[in-house]
């Protein structure tokens, strides 16, 4: 197939475009590079260089494109919180205009990076993809809003879409892993301690009702997340919008990720307890029974896994 992955300079757009060429494809990322690396662009796939306002119609127009993977979006919780006019115009303004070009093109499937900040606070774990959607952020309201307006062209326009909402993405796929000028997720921070980059782990509360009083959260690791795509990709069926949950099933506390971190990484890892991060849930755990069952989906490394290979990423670069 011919596919265009946006955001394919950023994390887990790097990893499912190198992902896709080793299965066959042919990938061109659409990547306005804010927050990406051209270096991350595999090898084999054409970058171009734009918003998706300014480049997704020229890039789709009469090019043969069979289906879009869109990963490109702002991504930081906190920074949505403060400017939530910028996430509402990136993250829906963009993807409107990407699908709105779809149309125009006739390119009828997508495959959409989603995630666990739709459900917000949940009522109970693990979370089922039918559960209610209250994002707490402006962050998961823009990803939710996709996704309703996925529903919508579907419906409306024939398109066949598949929203999958990821929970902790971690890990690396070689030479592609996390790169965030902010870097605000766990397991890198964590692992910047014993690559000496930073001093100490601020853990973000420890009187959270879990066994342990730190966050749970479910860690999946990225090249399974990778795989999902390939299997949704396939699954895109015109007129239909399907919705799936992507974790491992099994949640880990604050605290045992950076002991796995420690075990792995063979550094002591010096840990300071914080207060809670405002609008941090408790508990995020997915229930991936409905991928697994419709789309033959199965997670396929652990915890330890996904910290060696970020740690074998962070060395690389180091
Ligand atoms: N966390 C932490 N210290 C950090 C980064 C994160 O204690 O330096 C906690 C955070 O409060 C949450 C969990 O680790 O409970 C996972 O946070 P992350 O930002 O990786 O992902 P999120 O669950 O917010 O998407």
């Amino acid at each position: 197939m011919k596919l265009l992955v946006t955001g394919g300079a950023g994390y887990i757009g790097s990893v499912v475009a190198a992902q896709l060429l080793e299965a066959g494809h042919r990938v061109v990322v659409l990547d306005d590079l804010s927050t990406g690396h051209a270096d991350a662009v595999p090898e084999g796939a054409e970058l171009v260089r734009g918003t998706l306002r300014d480049k997704a119609l020229e890039v789709l127009e009469g090019a043969g494109f069979d289906a879009v993977l869109h990963f490109a979006a702002k991504s930081l919780v906190g920074e949505s919180v403060e400017r939530p006019g910028l996430y509402w115009d990136r993250n829906l303004g963009e993807s409107l205009a990407l699908l709105d070009a779809m149309r125009e093109t006739g390119v009828d499937r997508i495959v959409f990076s989603s995630t666990a900040a739709t459900y917000g606070e949940p009522e109970r774990t693990p979370i089922l993809e039918t559960d209610p959607t209250r994002p707490t952020n402006p962050y998961g309201a823009t990803k939710l809003a996709i996704d309703a307006t996925l529903t919508e062209f579907a419906r409306l326009y024939g398109i066949g879409g598949v929203s999958l909402r990821y929970f902790n993405v971690a890990g690396a796929y070689g030479r592609f892993g996390e790169r965030h000028t902010v870097e605000t997720h766990l397991i890198p921070n964590v692992l910047a301690v014993a690559a000496g980059t930073r001093e100490s782990v601020n853990v973000f509360g420890e009187d959270y009702p879990t066994p342990d009083g730190t966050c749970v959260r479910d860690y999946i690791h990225v090249v399974d997340l990778g795989r999902a795509h390939l299997l949704a990709l396939e699954a895109c069926t015109p007129g239909t919008h399907r919705i799936y949950n992507l974790g491992n099933g099994n949640g880990f506390s604050v605290r045992e990720v950076i002991e796995v971190c420690r075990e792995v990484t063979g550094h002591p890892i010096p840990a300071n307890v914080g207060p809670r991060r405002p609008g941090d849930p408790a508990v995020l755990v997915a229930s991936s029974e409905k991928i697994q069952s419709e789309l033959g989906w199965k997670p396929e490394h652990d915890l330890r896994q996904m910290v060696s290979d970020a740690w074998a990423f962070l060395q690389s670069r180091a």
